[in-house]
């Protein structure tokens, strides 16, 4: 089996000090055991600050790593976003996650005046090619489609209008990457589209952000985890089932594995070893 690359994914820590450690315990770890080809970093997800995109970002740069930062409008007009990118691309940052971003809280759930693909368009017309954008993709449909139809018709706009990679939210279950894949085949979308990665480390949190993402827990999935006897069994079980599924994923041709790491090395580098 070929091992295809890996990326990670953190979430901007709230401070300096747990930025520190961020890097220190977890960066370089995952450097040093599996190197992943870039680290993206999240970006108003979860409470987080824009800033805290920025520093972490800059954080990851000077410890000699390559870092992705994500990107979403928002609030923010046009000149922001033109800003930042300016910022980025002075710092050397050449890939960027380009996102519609969840909603903030008392938002109608269906407000979409700056998507990702208006994101995607803006960026190309004003930085031309300067940087490589990644969008979202997603095989069990984002919850806010109406039909897995016209979720991919919102997929195929962001490539069209220049998005060079996609990275999914993350699934348990193998066959809707491949359906996805085959879809895209049929409607001649040919970017490479990483699947997004979510070790089992917790039964709860994996729950709520399930929930939240329009994730499915399988029901065998969900029954076994809770047969577990204790912390240690459970990752072992989570671990094996994430490795299974990588491994069909690979087998399916997926370009690369991207891991949703909630900054934690633990699982994930015993998913990626056990992958070589
Ligand atoms: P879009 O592609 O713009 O839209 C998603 C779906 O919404 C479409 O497929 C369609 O069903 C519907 N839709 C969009 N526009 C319209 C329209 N005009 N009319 C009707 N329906 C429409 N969130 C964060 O806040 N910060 C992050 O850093 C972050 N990183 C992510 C990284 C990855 C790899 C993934 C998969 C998700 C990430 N998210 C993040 C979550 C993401 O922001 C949410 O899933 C969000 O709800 C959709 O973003 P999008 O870019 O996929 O949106």
């Amino acid at each position: 089996m070929t091992m295809p690359t890996i990326s990670c994914e953190f979430y901007p820590p709230r401070d300096s000090a747990s930025r520190a450690r961020l890097i220190d315990n977890v960066a370089n770890k995952l450097n040093d055991t599996i190197q992943p080809q870039f680290f993206s970093v999240t970006y108003g997800a979860g409470g987080s600050t824009k800033d805290g995109t920025r520093q972490t970002v800059r954080c990851l740069q000077e410890s000699g790593a390559t870092a992705v930062p994500h990107l979403s409008m928002g609030q923010d007009d046009a000149q922001d976003i033109l800003h930042m990118l300016a910022e980025y691309a002075k710092a050397g940052i050449t890939q960027i996650v380009t996102l519609r971003g969840d909603q903030p809280s008392g938002m109608a759930a269906r407000h979409f005046h700056n998507n990702a693909e208006t994101l995607v368009r803006l960026i190309r017309e004003h930085t031309g090619d300067r940087f490589h954008l990644t969008v979202a993709a997603y095989p069990e449909v984002h919850p806010d489609s109406h039909s897995a139809q016209e979720d991919l018709d919102f997929f195929q706009r962001k490539v069209e209008a220049g998005a060079n990679s996609a990275i999914t939210q993350y699934f348990y279950n193998p066959d809707a990457y491949a359906y996805f894949l085959d879809h895209c085949a049929k409607r001649k979308i040919d970017i490479p589209i990483y699947p997004g990665i979510m070790p089992i480390t917790n039964i709860e949190s994996l729950e709520r952000f399930s929930a939240k993402a329009g994730a499915e827990i399988p029901r065998w999935l969900l029954n076994n985890l809770i047969d577990q006897p204790d912390e240690t069994a459970l990752l072992d079980y989570g671990v094996e089932v994430v490795v299974r599924l990588c491994e069909r994923l690979i087998s399916l041709g997926a370009p690369g594995l991207h891991f949703y790491t909630l900054n934690r090395w633990g699982a994930t580098v015993r998913i990626a070893r056990a992958l070589h």
